[in-house]
């Protein structure tokens, strides 16, 4: 089952700690894109393994790579401002690496070092950290929010 919402905090928080190096919207989005598999499999009955090419290192930073490319020409076409494409791909593999590290907490059928090794990360003892994980996500994610909205305001004149 996709559990992309649950991703959302703790990308966030690191996309905040690390924007002047990557893109926020970038670090986001990589959840909802290689979530695309899965979604597939569960509401469309696609015939792919549920957690297969998507969730191992290399497919999901070969996914996310010329996705994140993409997305950057594609704003730097609309909106004419000068922007980092390397901050686009960082945001893009960050976001990849965070989702597949809580995901292979929790899922037994994801192999996330194929095809250099086929061991599985979750076990019984691994998914008793996903809850705490995404939710001190959601909780750092709040507190960074609030603190770069104070900072903003002392900022301004
Ligand atoms: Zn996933």
């Amino acid at each position: 089952m996709p559990l992309t919402p649950l991703h959302f905090g703790l990308n966030t928080s690191v996309g905040i700690i690390f924007k002047k190096y990557i893109n926020i919207p970038m670090c986001v989005l990589s959840n909802v894109i290689i979530d695309i598999q899965p979604f597939l499999v569960v509401f469309f009955d696609c015939k792919f393994e549920l957690h297969g090419f998507s969730h191992t290192l290399i497919g999901g930073s070969a996914i996310m790579l010329p996705v994140s490319v993409i997305f950057g020409l594609i704003r730097k076409k609309i909106t004419k401002q000068k922007i980092s494409i390397v901050s686009y791909i960082l945001g893009g593999e960050v976001g990849v690496l965070l989702h597949l590290f809580l995901d292979s907490l929790m899922h037994s059928d994801m192999v996330v070092f194929l095809p250099f090794s086929d061991f599985v990360v979750a076990n019984e003892h691994t998914k008793k950290f996903v809850n705490p994980v995404w939710i001190a996500g959601y909780i750092l994610m709040i507190l960074l929010i609030i603190i770069n909205t104070v900072l903003r305001i002392k900022r301004k004149p």
